[in-house]
């Protein structure tokens, strides 16, 4: 809706809505990230000044703790708010990133949202960068991808790009190879964002599929900080098969094109079979080619019975309409209640 655009920038709505000073809501997800919290809280709060003094953009750092085991939650109610308004959302459980990344959007209250990885290894040196191409440019989405996997395994290249092709086959928005989670999103894309109903979520795909203007930015991930990454070869897949089934129905016109191939292939074999008993009078040996065909269209239907059966699982998630996670523990410091050291910070119990 055009009107809504021009809202934004403009109305009294939009102005109560904090979105004509638009400042930037930076989310980050911590999954076990109590040693690495630190160091990154002073990188982003160094940021935020730099955001402050040079474009007067107010900015607020939304951290979510995914069910931490490691004292994250702690670590992070501890840390100085300096100028900058604190959110610590506390998940009820470990319920993954992409949850994580929800409950920090849901939360967002500044107009313009950024997600980051807690880990250290989106650099917040970049944010400005990003900043740059949302306020001087006008970009909605700006996204980020690794500049190049030259480091990563083969095998890992391969399956991603087997990834990407699949997705994006037929597709009218492509998905951009490489795009990571480090992206900044305009009000109104974060708005758009919103308004996704959808439980399965997939932000990567999600964020190019909303469409607004749209620009990818370079950048070399640095180390992680401290510890492991939590992702395995296990949850990777995992988040392919999430992320192809929620986006694309390739899985399910790979099978069709498959079956197409397969009887074609039966067709043929039975021709020649009948060619060769009446034209050539030649008996042909049954046993291991039964046995073959009955093994591949064996193979072939459970293959595709899985992948239906994946779809019919994504529907019956959509239709139960579970909440994507819950909030235990919501607090706020204010910039300004930091001068008063040792107050305790607005803290409320499940929402
Ligand atoms: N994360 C999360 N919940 C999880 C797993 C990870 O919130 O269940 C967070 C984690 O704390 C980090 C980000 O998601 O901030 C990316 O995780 P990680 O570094 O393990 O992934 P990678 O960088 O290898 O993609
Ligand atoms: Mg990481």
């Amino acid at each position: 809706m055009a009107a809504d655009a021009t809202s934004l920038l403009g109305s009294a709505a939009a102005r109560s809505r904090g979105w004509v000073d638009a400042g930037l809501s930076i989310v980050v997800p911590l999954f076990n990230e109590a040693t690495n919290l630190t160091a990154l809280h002073a990188r982003i709060l160094e940021v935020a000044r730099a955001l402050k003094t040079g474009r007067a953009l107010a900015t607020e750092v939304v951290y979510v703790d995914d069910g931490s085991r490691d004292g994250t939650l702690a670590a992070a109610l501890k840390l100085p708010a300096d100028g900058l308004d604190i959110q610590i959302i506390s998940l009820s459980r470990n319920f993954g990133k992409e949850a994580a990344l929800l409950a920090g959007l849901d939360h967002a209250r500044l107009g313009a949202v950024l997600f980051m990885d807690g880990d250290g290894q989106h650099p917040p040196a970049l944010v400005e960068k990003l900043v740059a191409y949302w306020l001087d440019d006008g970009y909605d989405v700006v996204y980020t991808a690794k500049a190049h996997r030259a480091s990563e395994p083969w095998l890992r290249r391969f399956g991603v790009k087997t990834f990407y092709a699949l997705i994006n086959w037929g597709a009218r928005q492509r998905i951009p190879a490489d795009a990571g989670d480090f992206r900044l999103l305009s009000p109104r894309a974060a708005a758009a964002l919103k308004q996704l109903p959808e439980r399965n979520r997939f932000f990567k795909g999600l964020a190019s599929w909303i469409g607004f203007r749209q620009i990818r930015v370079d950048y070399e991930p640095a180390e992680r900080i401290h510890g492991r990454t939590s992702w395995n070869l296990y949850s990777l897949i995992g988040l392919s098969i999430e992320g192809l089934t929620s986006f694309s129905v390739a899985p399910l016109r790979l099978a069709s094109l498959l079956g197409l191939l397969l009887a074609a292939a039966a067709f043929i074999f039975g021709v020649q079979i009948l060619i060769e008993t009446f034209v050539f009078g030649e008996s042909v040996p049954g046993y291991p080619s039964v046995v073959v065909g009955l093994m591949v269209l064996g193979g072939v239907q459970l293959i595709m019975i899985g992948i239906m059966g994946e779809y019919i699982g994504k529907i019956l998630s959509e239709i139960k309409a579970r909440p994507v996670y819950f909030v235990a523990e919501h607090t706020l410091k204010t910039a300004e209640s930091a001068g008063a050291a040792g107050d305790p910070p607005a803290r409320s119990a499940a929402e």
